[in-house]
């Protein structure tokens, strides 16, 4: 008898979750020099950590003889000053992929489902499997989350709706009128997930206040993250803001110490260091009109993105989608970017916008690889 099949059938149905290929396998793989390599695949910061995460970083280190502070006062106490909530309406997480586990943890179960779009991000099937829940997917329009099809696909069962706004890995964003619209007309027994990991680049005429609805929506959860802005994807820190009562579950399924102290320490600092966001968000912008216009160049349609990413199509051949094989020949020179077929996506590569040089390598290869 096996032991593995006493798992769950709904815990070994789970297909695993595809990272972006690191830059050291791609270098132990095609033997390449891994300085050589550029890494355009998880959306991280391409200016790298801030002075002044180091620095908080260092200060740190001789403190990781200690477990860190499992109730993140610190982490806690700036972020209720910088956005005005209650300490109690924050959740801090091991990347904000555990809050949203958390919120899977609290709500669902099996005979249980959540509610998310075609092209969502991966992690909602992935941790609404993993709880025995079914998960609904509601057709995309354009790429996009389409909030009314997403109501409608609400049945009695469902428990929580994941909306990623921005999403990925389309970039397609709900305007703030829509979205609070939305939060609004949804059943109140329904936790309105809204997964907002790139919320700090959107520029002052998109941006919107989802913090502010929380008053008035206790069964809103908004998560955020230091991964992507903030350039400290690899020490794992988010948190999610809600109603206390909802935080008080959450905390409840959270692990005593799921936050290490470098994380903490790093994301205090990050957040107060706007400078780096605004010169971050600088960088995107410059970046993206790069991408684009290379793309336009190269006659190829993309998806209009308010992230740091952008989903390319490439042109199928002979009925067949061609973003494999291209994918494939970006790697051969150094290049990698994400694959999205797995999104239902065959068509189309994920880009993240790098810095100027790095996208100036990516657009060479490209061109490379469309040409041969
Ligand atoms: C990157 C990303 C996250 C953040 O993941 P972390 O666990 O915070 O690193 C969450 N949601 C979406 C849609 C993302 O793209």
């Amino acid at each position: 008898m096996d032991i593995c099949e006493f798992s769950p059938s709904y815990v070994r149905a789970i297909a695993p979750y595809q990272p972006g290929k690191p830059i050291s396998e791609l270098a132990r793989e095609y033997g390449l020099d891994e300085r050589s390599i550029v890494k355009l695949a998880s959306n991280e910061n391409p200016l790298g950590l801030s002075p002044r995460a180091r620095t908080a970083i260092e200060r740190e280190l001789a403190e990781l003889s200690r477990y860190p502070d499992g109730n993140a006062f610190d982490l806690k106490a700036a972020l209720s000053r910088k956005y005005g909530v209650p300490m109690e309406a924050i959740v801090v997480g091991n990347g904000s992929n555990d809050i949203l586990e958390m919120a899977a943890a609290a709500f669902l179960a099996p005979g249980r489902s959540s509610v998310y779009s075609q092209h969502a991000f991966a992690v909602y099937p992935l941790a609404t499997q993993a709880r025995g829940a079914k998960g609904i997917v509601v057709p995309a329009k354009d790429f996009g989350h389409d909030p009314d099809a997403m109501l409608a696909a609400i049945t009695p069962e469902a428990r929580i709706v994941f909306i990623a706004n921005p999403n990925n890995p389309t970039g397609t964003l709900v305007q703030g009128a829509a979205l609070e619209a939305f939060v609004a007309r949804a059943p109140r027994d329904v936790l309105v997930v809204i997964d907002e990991a790139y919320n700090e680049y959107l520029p002052p005429e998109l941006s919107y206040d989802s913090i502010g609805w929380l008053a008035k929506h206790p069964n809103l959860l908004v998560t955020r993250t230091f991964s992507k802005v903030y350039a400290l994807a690899g020490l794992r820190v988010g948190y999610g803001l809600c109603d206390p009562k909802i935080a008080d579950l959450l905390n409840r399924v959270r692990q005593p110490f799921n936050v290490n102290n470098l994380a903490l320490a790093a994301a205090v600092a990050a957040l107060g260091d706007a400078e780096f966001v605004a010169r971050s968000c600088r960088v995107n912008r410059a970046g993206m009109s790069q991408l684009e216009n290379g793309f336009r160049a190269l006659a190829l349609e993309w998806i209009a993105s308010a992230g740091n990413f952008l989903s390319v199509r490439i042109p199928q051949s002979g009925g067949k989608p061609q973003a494999g094989i291209v994918f494939e020949k970006l790697l051969r020179q150094g290049v990698i970017v994400r694959p999205v077929a797995g999104y239902q996506m065959p068509d189309h590569l994920r880009v993240t916008v790098g810095l100027r040089e790095e996208n100036d390598r990516f657009l060479a290869a490209l061109t490379n690889a469309l040409g041969a």
